[in-house]
Formats: C-alpha cells, sequence, structure tokens
C-alpha cells in the first residue's frame, strides 16, 4: 500500500500553478522517479519530493513575503530582494502544512532545491538534479552531458549543475544566493578530491 495520494496531490497542485509550472512539475516527479530507481531510494518519496518541490512558486512574490513573516519563516537580505528564492523554504512549510508532508527528508529537498547545499542526502540531490535536467528544459548550458551523468555519477552531475548555474547567473547578473556558492565548493572540493 502507498503512503501518499499522488493523484490527489496532483490534483490541489494544479489548482495553484500555472500551466507551465505544473508540466515542469510533473516533469521533475518522473524524473527523480527515475533517478531513485537508479540510485535506489524510495521511488514514492522522490515523486512527492519532486511534485512539491515548487508548490510555493506560483505565489506572488509580496504574498510570499507576507507568508514567510507570518509564519516565522527566516528571510534573509537576498531573499528580500529576490523574494522568487523564497519558493523554497516555503515551499516546504506548505508542503508541510497543506499537504500533510511530515517526512524531514522531503522537507528539506523541497527546501534546498533552488541552491543546493553542501552534502546534500541523496533525495537532495536527487530533486536538485530532477529540478534541472527534467525533459521541460532546453535552455541550460550542457544539457545533454548532465542528463546523461545524472544516472551515472550524480555528485559530478551536482558539480556541474551547480558550477553552469553559477556561470549563468554571473551572466545574467542575476541575484545569487551565497548558498549557491557554499554549495558549490563543496561539491568542487568533494570532485578534486575523489579524482586525486
Ligand atoms: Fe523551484
Ligand atoms: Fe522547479
Amino acid at each position: 500500500m502507498s503512503t501518499y495520494n499522488l493523484g490527489k496531490m496532483q490534483k490541489k497542485l494544479k489548482k495553484y500553478m500555472d500551466d507551465g509550472r505544473y508540466e515542469h512539475t510533473l516533469g521533475v516527479m518522473y524524473t527523480a522517479a527515475a533517478l531513485a530507481m537508479c540510485y535506489g531510494e524510495d521511488i514514492e518519496r522522490a515523486q512527492v519530493a519532486g511534485l512539491l518541490h515548487d508548490c510555493a512558486k506560483c505565489i506572488p512574490n509580496e504574498k510570499k513575503l507576507k507568508l514567510c513573516k507570518q509564519h516565522g519563516i527566516p528571510v534573509s537580505e537576498i531573499e528580500k530582494s529576490s523574494p522568487y528564492l523564497l519558493h523554497a523554504s516555503l515551499g516546504a512549510y506548505i508542503a508541510r502544512e497543506k499537504y500533510d508532508i511530515s517526512d524531514p527528508e522531503i522537507l528539506s529537498a523541497i527546501a534546498c532545491h533552488t541552491t543546493g547545499k553542501p552534502d546534500m542526502t541523496l533525495l537532495e540531490r536527487i530533486i536538485f538534479i530532477s529540478d534541472y535536467i527534467e525533459p521541460m528544459r532546453s535552455k541550460a548550458s550542457n544539457l545533454p552531458k548532465i542528463r546523461r551523468l545524472a544516472f551515472e555519477d550524480l555528485d559530478l552531475a551536482v558539480y556541474m549543475t551547480l558550477r553552469d548555474t553559477l556561470a549563468y547567473l554571473e551572466t545574467e547578473k542575476t541575484a545569487l544566493d551565497h548558498q549557491t556558492t557554499v554549495a558549490y565548493e563543496y561539491y568542487r572540493t568533494l570532485i578534486e578530491e575523489r579524482e586525486a
């Protein structure tokens, strides 16, 4: 018997998302399931985390800030100026309160999916990578390579994703959450030491 009602979750999510975001959400769910098969993570957990990772994405930015304030979710300076970043931590909150998710690993995978973080759990890495490589994505650099690597060497795929994300944010002059840099440094060292 399965623990979660994925169909019910999907119906509810669809109401809070535009079509493009919902398509992306399904893509992340399927990709996370495939990676879970590949690496021996619980498939249903991966599906749930994939489904809910962007559950707060379509909330208007002003409302994101307001909800965080209301519920005591910390807002950093960078998040104050780029509130879209908050959809990760606010998403974890909504997953817990509105979708009855109590599994702390699922919640943390949602909370760190945008920036990544050092020493991520298997589920956290699966969601982080699925968000980047799901089939609807098309713009990111090195996508074919990272898509293949994701199923061969998850840490290397995480490293390359963080590296390319930083490079992209650099050229776009987009707000960069310090967490992304911290995560990148961690995985760069990990890969370097592994290859030494
Ligand atoms: Fe997201
Ligand atoms: Fe996403």
